[in-house]
């Protein structure tokens, strides 16, 4: 986290994308890397029992196993279980949230991640909801992407290997309303939504830009707060999808106060930034104003006025002015002595040097013309 300059902790499919270069194909929560032996559970065990003790604010993000895969709710619901009360942030949890019913072995998994959200304290989720369209899915997890290559629209799509530690794929992908899967996908990421009682567990996300790009938050949110829009949008999509999803009996409409709590100060908290996501002395005004509109999608699509550090940005929808954030960090102690095996590995493995694989602060700030704030760990 120091040499990266990081804020929190991801985790794409543990032990999976190294699994993948020695040809395994899938890798569930308690099978084993066939090389190192490993398996998922006791890596997510270790780091977020890691993160947890160091103090870290943000909890372990977790993008679990088998993603996109029928049948991976019991994998999520399993890891949920193995946490055993640690804190873990189970990210774009609609791609990890599907049974194998019905006569397409394809079902919605949403009631069973809702009560167990509802029933683990110790878990938040964000939802990685998607929507009908043209996107571009980009990702870390190179055994996922790979198995995703043969439905890349347009057919062109990369799979890479990084340093032998990492992989990374992009694949282009239109989801599309008629078809059967991808309208199910929809529905499930709604019905996740809607039956999660806490908003300041579930954020609003599209796993930008896998499941729809950020800019169809506002249409996303007035399928959350207009039940009678809502029911329109599902009249449209594929028939069978509709019949094998609950999303029609579901009344719930979000309302405001909810919205902001799920799109602003349940994050800040989340990931630790106390001077933000609310309107308190002392917070930096990020601050958004908007004029109430009957049409939701309306609203938030055209703000009055974005403030941004107390300067405005947007004025009547139209930015005005541009001005570079902050980069936070995170920066929880450690034992210095671990940087003389680090570098061994660095020598032995790496393309890199470890001293150019850290990036200092002097660098951070020139690079990114941004000025750093530094959050602090918390004490447990
Ligand atoms: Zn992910």
């Amino acid at each position: 986290m120091h040499a990266s300059q990081a804020m929190a902790v991801k985790i794409v499919n543990p032990g999976g994308i190294n699994a993948f270069k020695f040809n395994q194909r899938a890798l569930d929560l308690d099978d084993k890397n066939s090389f190192y032996n490993l398996s998922p559970r006791k890596i997510l065990k270790v780091l977020a029992t890691s993160l947890y003790e160091l103090g870290v604010p943000h909890p372990l993000h977790v993008h679990g196993c088998n993603l996109g895969v029928p049948g991976n709710i019991s994998t999520t619901l399993n890891t949920i279980d193995a946490m055993e009360g640690l804190p873990i942030h189970l990210t774009h949890v609609q791609f990890h949230s599907y049974g194998t019913e019905g006569d397409k072995k394809f079902s919605s998994g949403a009631a069973h991640i809702a009560e167990a959200l509802n029933d683990n304290e110790n878990i938040s989720l964000d939802v990685g909801q998607i929507m009908f369209g043209q996107t571009i899915t980009a990702s870390g997890d190179s055994m996922k992407q790979h198995s995703g290559s043969s439905h890349a629209h347009p057919n062109k799509w990369v799979c890479m290997d990084i340093e032998c530690d990492a992989g990374c794929g992009v694949v282009p992908f239109r989801y599309r309303d008629k078809n059967f899967v991808n309208a199910l996908q929809w529905c499930i990421g709604l019905e996740i939504f809607l039956l999660a009682k806490d908003p300041w567990r579930v954020f609003l996300t599209t796993d930008h830009p896998n499941g729809a790009p950020f800019t169809m938050y506002p249409h996303l949110i007035r399928l959350l707060m207009d039940k009678s829009f809502r029911n329109d949008m599902l009249h449209g999509i594929n028939k069978s999808a509709q019949s094998a999803s609950v999303l029609g009996s579901i009344d719930r409409e979000y309302s405001l106060y909810e919205i902001a709590i799920m799109t602003r100060a349940a994050p800040a908290l989340s990931l630790g930034l106390s001077d933000r996501g609310h309107l308190g002395e002392s917070a930096t005004a990020d601050i958004t104003v908007y004029s109430d509109h009957e049409n939701k999608e309306t609203m938030f699509s055209k703000p009055d006025y974005v403030f941004k550090n107390g300067n405005i940005v947007v004025e009547k929808g139209k930015v005005t002015k541009t001005q570079a954030g902050n980069t936070h960090v995170v920066k929880p102690e450690f034992d210095k002595g671990i940087e003389k095996h680090l570098k061994k590995y660095f020598d032995r493995f790496h393309t890199v040097k470890m001293g150019n694989y850290k990036i200092s602060d002097d660098e951070l700030e020139s690079y990114s013309n941004k000025s750093m704030s530094t959050h602090p760990c918390t004490t447990r």
